[in-house]
């Protein structure tokens, strides 16, 4: 079995570079004065972790959400966070969460010492359900060097007797962990402020102001205008929109998710559960997250309704049948920022060098916040970037056959 391997060649921490060599606070703040460098657009994580990565790269960046920050999908995400080695990912796909997996145990240790807010990042282990047809992932699991291993009936009645397991095979990952999204965005938030980000929550934006050609700020819905001199655009599923104002048609649409939060006496399940599409959270405490649907057609309708619950709560039933007892304790949804093959854009907008995009993260923004961040620095400082370029292009064709090598 393989072990995971953590290249140093990934920036590890928050710290690893020097924010603005020699910069005084008053330096700073003289630089703001003048508008950012950088102006984000949405202050979920795809947002705030760019904004942080920017900002220590050396760029003065502000960013502005329509609503509080963080309170959208990033919020409502189940926070699950497969293993990975970057060093041998077989996807552009796969490093970047390559990336995340093996950088956010260091991340969440530097955030926690930083600003007292603990993320509750923990590896748990993972069970993953493979039916025939997904049984490729295992191939990849192997070339990628991730941990794993087949578990029979009995071995798994031995290590989770709670479960009345599903018919396909069970393979074990040991690296698979969790992060409270709730609480990794307080502790971004926290840290975005005290790096000297300038945080505008309740500000939306409502279009850019465009001159000769050039983006040269934007109108917020107050009607004011701010200036920059460059643009990322991470407004999750309402990117659409101020892209197509730009001429730039990916199509990224919402597709939402409901999740179930039950409660019970006992610890029923100790590691993550994935089958398909849904999955079994155990957050440690008693509490079990149930996820989640996936419904293109509601729209930006970001709402529980009965038959979804109902439909998650007889999955968590069927799967660990204690859980017909426990108290439901809260349900939500979010809504994703979904692309035509579930692949993030991720790039410069075409026709407009200054506006970049991150966005259509699809079911894994979170695992995929780190790479991304660290992607779109590399693309506005000039870097070598850790995948090509253009991988995740705005004007990319979808690529309807991708297979990651995890699905949640
Ligand atoms: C139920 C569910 C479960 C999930 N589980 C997981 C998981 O286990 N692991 C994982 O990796 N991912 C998971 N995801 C996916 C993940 O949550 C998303 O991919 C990720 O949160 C997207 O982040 P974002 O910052 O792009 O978008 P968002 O969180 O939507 O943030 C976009 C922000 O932009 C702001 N905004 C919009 N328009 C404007 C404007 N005009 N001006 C200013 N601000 C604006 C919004 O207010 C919002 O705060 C899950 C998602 C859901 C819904």
């Amino acid at each position: 079995m393989a072990t995971q391997v953590h290249s140093r060649r990934y920036q590890r921490t928050f710290y690893d570079r020097p924010s603005v060599p020699g910069a005084r606070p008053d330096s700073y703040n003289a630089r703001m004065a003048n508008g950012p460098d950088i102006l984000v657009i949405g202050g979920g994580i795809i947002g705030l972790t760019c904004a942080i990565r920017l900002r220590e790269a050396g760029a003065t960046v502000a960013v502005y959400d329509r609503g509080d920050l963080g309170r959208e999908a990033s919020w409502a995400g189940a926070g699950i966070i497969p293993p990975g080695n970057p060093d041998r990912a077989a996807t552009p796909l796969d490093k970047l969460r390559a990336i995340g997996s093996a950088t956010l145990p260091d991340v969440s240790a530097e955030l926690a010492n930083a600003t007292g807010i603990d993320n509750g990042y923990r590896i748990n282990g993972g069970l993953e359900f493979l039916t025939p047809a997904d049984e490729y992932a295992v191939e990849l699991w192997r070339a990628e060097g991730v941990a794993f291993e087949r578990w029979d009936g009995p071995r798994l009645r031995d290590e989770e007797p709670g479960l009345s397991p599903p018919h396909s095979t069970c393979y074990h990952l040991s690296g698979m962990g969790q992060v409270r999204n709730p609480w990794h965005l307080r502790a971004l938030i926290a840290h975005a402020r005290d790096l000297g980000i300038a945080l505008s929550p309740h500000t939306g934006v409502e279009g850019w102001c465009v001159e000769n050609g050039r983006v040269r700020g934007v109108q917020l819905a107050s009607g004011n205008r701010v200036t920059a001199d460059r643009f990322l655009l991470a407004a999750g599923p309402w990117s659409e929109r101020h892209l197509n104002d730009l001429n730039c048609r990916p199509t990224v649409r919402p597709i939402r998710g409901q999740i179930l939060l039950l409660k019970t006496e006992a610890a029923l399940l100790r590691r993550t559960l994935i089958d398909d599409k849904r999955y079994l959270v155990p957050r440690g405490d008693g509490r079990i997250l149930v996820g989640s649907t996936e419904e293109p057609e509601a729209g930006f309708e970001k709402r529980t309704t009965e038959v979804g619950l109902a439909n998650l709560h007889a999955f968590a039933r069927t799967i660990v049948p204690a859980l017909a007892n426990a108290k439901v304790e809260a349900s939500w949804a979010g809504l994703r920022p979904g692309s035509p093959d579930g692949m993030p854009f991720i790039g410069r907008v075409p026709g407009h060098d200054n506006v970049l995009a991150a966005t259509g993260h699809s079911r894994a923004g979170i695992q995929l916040s780190l790479g991304t961040a660290q992607l779109v620095t590399e693309l506005i400082f000039d870097r070598p970037t850790c995948v090509p370029k253009d991988a995740f292009a705005l004007a990319r064709r979808p690529d309807l056959q991708a297979k990651p090598a995890f699905r949640s």
